[in-house]
């Protein structure tokens, strides 16, 4: 395992890591989360991300238990978990990154999570309600107790982000350093575009989201939904559309030829493309059982026979720097 540093902190990161989305919870229970994180573990991984929202809360109660059972060493991994969407329908508690919510949030999540403190800090989105400076100061808070050692954010656009930088470099407050934006094959515009010169001046890190694009991008739904996968789960009805999309269906299959030449999975080939970007400093795969974790950590190795040349036939297959919006 090759290990990135986050931006321009002094941590590193395993340049790939395991998510608990959808996963955690709705399909494993802590037993079988235990061991998908023991066997991402072994081959090296050191960040686990989480979200107080998955599973409503339950998904770090899954996590928790998991580093309880596993007892590892708590400087030997990262966690992380999000605010945004709150557990509950308050008026203050909901859709929201206000000084209140953060605070009941961090202190929520490490009870469920059972640590005394988590590595990261996400803002699972942007909130157009509360002031940026608001929000900058209830992370530096956090970070200054010690519940949370750097902070970030997911989704924000570039002017956000600079605007928080901008702020706390103002006030001297603890800088977010991370963003969290999704980044596969189908989803490319955004992370290669607006980001890419901000990444470049700011030194910001990124942990980057469904490289698979929810298992699509693994080829296993080129033949319709299988019945054992999250596209035929309760409740992701609103993935169907994406994922029997027949345009991108037809791009995956032209990526089978490309995987096989190189000794792998068209999955790891997916996983691998993300990892031939150097701004992203980690790819969060999501695993639902221990042999996809296997099988996605080998991604590392075939990486390193992506060649340019490679790189261009997987950019003619799927329209280079574009996504579906542009198609
Ligand atoms: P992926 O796009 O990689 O999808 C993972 C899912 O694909 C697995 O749960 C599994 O689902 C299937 N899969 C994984 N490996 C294989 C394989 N080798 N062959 C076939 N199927 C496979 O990642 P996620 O969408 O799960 O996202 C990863 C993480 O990113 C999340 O856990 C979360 O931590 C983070 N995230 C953050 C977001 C944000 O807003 N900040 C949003 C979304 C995710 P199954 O077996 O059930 O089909």
């Amino acid at each position: 395992m090759n290990y990135r540093h986050l931006g321009r902190t002094g941590i590193r990161v395993s340049e790939l890591s395991i998510g608990s989305w959808v996963t955690f919870k709705n399909q494993v229970d802590v037993n079988a989360a235990a061991e998908i994180m023991a066997a991402a573990y072994e081959h090296g991984v050191n960040f686990f991300d989480n979200a107080e929202v998955y599973a409503g809360g339950k998904s770090e109660e899954v996590m928790g238990a998991a580093l309880k059972k596993l007892g590892w060493r708590r400087g030997s991994y990262l966690v992380s978990t999000k605010f945004y969407w709150g557990l509950n329908d308050g008026v203050n508690e909901k859709n929201t990154l206000n000084r209140k919510r953060l605070i009941e949030g961090i202190n929520g999540s490490l009870e469920r999570l059972q640590l005394d403190y988590v590595d990261l800090i996400y803002c699972h989105r942007p909130d157009q309600t509360t002031p940026i400076e608001e929000t900058v100061w209830a992370m530096h808070n956090i970070i200054e107790w010690g519940k949370a050692l750097y902070w970030g954010t997911s989704e924000w656009a570039a002017a956000e982000i600079v605007e928080a930088i901008q702020i706390a470099e103002r006030h001297h407050l603890h800088k977010p350093v991370v963003e969290q934006p999704q980044y596969n094959l189908c989803e490319r515009k955004r992370f290669e575009g607006d980001y890419a010169r901000f990444y470049k001046e700011y030194g910001y890190g990124t942990t980057t989201w469904s490289p698979l694009a929810s298992g699509l991008l693994s080829g296993k739904y080129n033949q319709g939904i299988p019945k054992d996968s999250r596209g035929a789960l309760k409740g992701y009805e609103w993935l169907h559309s994406s994922l029997t999309d027949q345009q991108k269906l037809a791009k995956v299959a032209a990526l089978e030829p490309i995987a096989k030449e190189l000794g792998g999975t068209v999955a790891q080939l997916a996983i691998a493309w993300c990892l031939k970007n150097p701004f992203v400093s980690t790819v969060i795969t999501g695993a639902s059982r221990v042999e996809q974790v296997h099988e996605n950590m080998k991604s590392a190795e075939l990486a390193t026979k992506i060649t340019p040349e490679i790189m261009e036939r997987i950019d003619v297959i799927f329209g280079a720097k574009k996504s579906e919006d542009d198609d």
